[in-house]
């Protein structure tokens, strides 16, 4: 740190991203192991804006398109560059030093540095022993309720009924439902924007959709939400997402046949890995996402972890108390998860 850091930052730890790719089965950062949809990159070639042009401010097309997905207009939806940026716009927005927010306690890593970065006061609120989320915990908040569904790094649902039951009971709120996975067996409670003036519920191109690189996320919510978070991009970033990526992102919208093919393949790849797991004598939750959190009775997680990268196959261990036993493991293509048992299968022979 230098002297005129003025800053006190604890900053978000990425996954590893190791240089040489080709050394490793990458298995770490819940990226999508299928390329993005031919006929979106093909869209893309041909729609990009030219590049010595601003981006559209406005990307009309791509709004009205994921808002007729879930049956809302192009004023219930905000675009940004991934999901992140708009999860920190939402602090920014909604909480302030008086207005905290409120989380899980092992959840996506990113909302407690996003409040921290925005000075706000926030609580941190312990998952039940099996690590589900107990709905009446973000009962009467008068806070910002933040609730990654599926969970991370758990990969476990809430149904509908217990975010409406979290949405009645927090009228005057705001709750941002984080569905960074949701399209991997979860039901979007999109729908409920037109209810619910207080539902924010962000979304990314980044897992479902195979375009972790190209950066786009989007949200949901009552036109007068995404107004604020309008008013927010319009003070940090307004061209916050680049030509190409919009023009991708309305290609993959407008092939939703590949998305949701691709969707399926990972939910049987996922089915797969946990049985050959089981079989192996993990313990695995019933994940909903493009992940699993799995741990083994004999072998430490970070041991696993480690013995694992080893091998050359990346998976990411948390060193937090109560999960640590655990490793989440991205469920890639079957080749890939076929590499990981083989590892498992030789650090467990060797650790007999
Ligand atoms: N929310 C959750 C729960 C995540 O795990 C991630 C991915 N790390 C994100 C949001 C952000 O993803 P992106 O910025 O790529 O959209």
């Amino acid at each position: 740190m230098s002297r005129y850091f003025t800053r006190d930052l604890r900053p978000y730890v990425p996954g590893e991203q190791p240089e040489d790719l080709s050394r490793f089965v990458k298995l770490n950062t819940n990226e999508n192991p299928y390329p993005p949809s031919e006929k979106a990159l093909a869209y893309a070639r041909e729609h990009c804006r030219a590049l010595n042009l601003y981006s559209d401010l406005s990307a009309r097309e791509l709004r009205a398109a994921l808002a007729a997905e879930v049956g809302l207009e192009p004023e219930n939806v905000l675009l940004s560059n991934g999901s992140d940026e708009l999860l920190y716009f939402a602090f920014l927005a909604f909480c302030s030093a008086q207005r905290g927010a409120v989380f899980p306690d092992i959840s996506y890593g990113f909302y407690p540095v996003f409040a921290r970065l925005c000075g706000i006061p926030y609580r941190e609120v312990p998952l039940r022993s099996d690590l589900s989320i107990a709905p009446e915990d973000y009962f009467d908040r008068h806070e910002l309720v933040v609730l990654a569904n599926p969970n991370a790094p758990t990969g476990l649902l809430l149904g509908p009924e217990d975010i409406r039951s979290i949405l009645e009971r927090n009228r005057d709120s705001v709750v941002l439902i984080d569905e960074a996975y949701i399209d991997f067996g979860g039901l979007s409670c999109a729908g409920l924007v037109r209810e619910y003036d207080n539902l924010l519920v962000a979304r990314t191109f980044s897992k479902s959709r195979s375009m972790a690189g190209a950066r786009l996320g989007y949200a949901y919510g009552s036109a007068a939400l995404i107004g604020d978070l309008e008013t927010v991009r319009y003070s940090v970033n307004p061209y916050n997402v680049n030509s190409y990526t919009l023009a991708l992102g309305l290609g993959a919208v407008l092939d939703g046949d590949y998305t949701r093919a691709r969707c399926r393949d990972i939910q049987e790849t996922r089915g797969y890995t946990i049985q050959m797991l089981e079989r192996r004598g993990f313990a695995v939750l019933p994940s909903a996402a493009n992940f699993i959190f799995a741990r083994h009775p004999d072998i430490p997680g970070a041991a696993l972890y480690a013995a694992l990268k080893a091998r050359g196959v990346l998976v990411r261990h948390f060193d937090k108390p109560r999960i640590t036993d655990y490793n989440r493991i991205t469920i890639g293509t079957r080749a890939q998860m076929d590499a990981l048992l083989a590892a498992v299968d030789e650090i467990v022979r060797t650790e007999r």
